[in-house]
Formats: structure tokens, C-alpha cells, sequence
């Protein structure tokens, strides 16, 4: 066993910088998602270049809650939801880098990292994927990829979730209050119009 691994992240301009502790294939799943919404928002904020693979796929490494550390640009961080659903995307307003993927509030405790941000160090510690989400809403031949179903990676996130409960972590994640586990920055939520504009449903 090496030293715990430490994912290094940062904002295409080095304004937001922060790290993920223990980032290891076994406290957290690397995984890469395909869904509409997760090519939207890079689309909408102008960061598709850095953020998509050739599938319109999105590194993601999704840990424990507590284990993200922000060193600066805290303030800079704001939060969308793309539709009506709980998932708020996470992106530095310095550069408009999208940066993590969060539930709607702190109550269902989990931090995804999107990994194009991280130090390659770091990421290459992660190992392979886990599998691939949402393959029907990637373009091209993806007959290579392996395919992981939402439900298989939600029993994963369910042992990290009772921790986090039982330790009190989902009351140490910076990106929300620590009473009230709303978030620090009140999210926006994109109108149709603009949803539409960035592709996808
Ligand atoms: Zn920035
Ligand atoms: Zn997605």
C-alpha cells in the first residue's frame, strides 16, 4: 500500500484550487458519464473542449462528501441545474469551468469530481473506469466502451452515503452549510431556452 493518493484540481485559469484526499479506486468510483445533461452543461458554459472525451463522454471520480478540500476561489464557485432534477452542477464563475457534481442540498452527501480538472498524477492513481453511464446518449461507435448501469454505481454510493451519515461527514462538505446543508451559493437553474441551446433534451 503507497501513501493515499491526492487528486489536485483547478479552474481553467488557477483561480479555483483545491484537492480531493484518499482519491483511490477503493473510497470512490472513477467513472465516465455520457448523459445529455452532463454534455449540456460544458455546452452551455463554453467548456466542452476541455471537458468531453470524443463520446461526448465526462471523467468523473465520485467520492465521500468530506473529502473534498477547497485552498481558493471558494467564492468564485456557483451552482445550475440544467432540468427539474436534483443534480447541481458545480462551476468556477472566474473561467466558467464546470467543476463538481453535487445533489441539490448536503442531505444525500456525495461530491463528483469532473477528473479533466485533476492533475494527471492523481488520476492516473484512479486506475481504469468503473464502466461508462448513459452509452445510449453517446455519439459514435461505442461498442469498445464498457457499459455501467446507474444502479449498479448508486449500491456503491450507498456504502459511502451510511458513512458519511454515521461519521457526521455530510456535515463537512464546503460546498454547503453545515446547519442547514443548503448550498453556499444560490444555484440558478438554466430556462428552456438556454437548456435547449445546449443540446440534449
Ligand atoms: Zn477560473
Ligand atoms: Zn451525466
Amino acid at each position: 500500500m503507497g501513501a493515499p493518493n491526492t487528486l489536485k484540481f483547478q479552474c481553467k485559469c488557477g483561480t479555483v484550487t483545491g484537492t480531493i484526499e484518499q482519491a483511490t479506486p477503493a473510497e470512490g468510483d472513477y467513472v465516465v458519464c455520457h448523459c445529455s445533461d452532463c454534455q449540456a452543461v460544458p455546452r452551455h458554459l463554453g467548456a466542452a473542449e476541455r471537458i468531453l472525451d470524443e463520446h461526448g463522454g465526462t471523467a468523473l471520480y465520485q467520492s465521500r462528501c468530506a473529502r473534498l478540500k477547497i485552498a481558493s476561489g471558494k467564492d468564485r464557485l456557483a451552482g445550475l441545474h440544467m432540468t427539474d432534477k436534483p443534480t447541481l452542477r458545480w462551476y468556477a464563475t472566474c473561467c466558467d469551468t464546470p467543476m463538481f457534481n453535487t445533489y441539490a442540498t448536503g442531505k444525500l452527501p456525495y461530491v463528483t469530481t469532473l477528473l479533466a480538472n485533476c492533475d494527471a498524477e492523481g488520476r492516473a492513481a484512479l486506475g481504469e473506469p468503473v464502466g461508462h453511464l448513459f452509452l445510449d446518449d453517446a455519439p459514435g461507435d461505442t461498442s469498445g466502451l464498457k457499459p455501467l448501469s446507474m444502479n449498479a454505481l448508486l449500491r456503491r454510493f450507498f456504502k459511502r452515503l451510511i458513512k458519511d451519515l454515521f461519521s457526521g461527514d455530510r456535515r463537512r462538505n464546503p460546498l454547503f452549510d453545515s446547519k442547514t446543508l443548503e448550498p453556499i451559493a444560490v444555484p440558478r437553474r438554466l430556462t428552456p431556452a438556454e437548456r435547449q441551446a445546449a443540446g440534449g433534451t
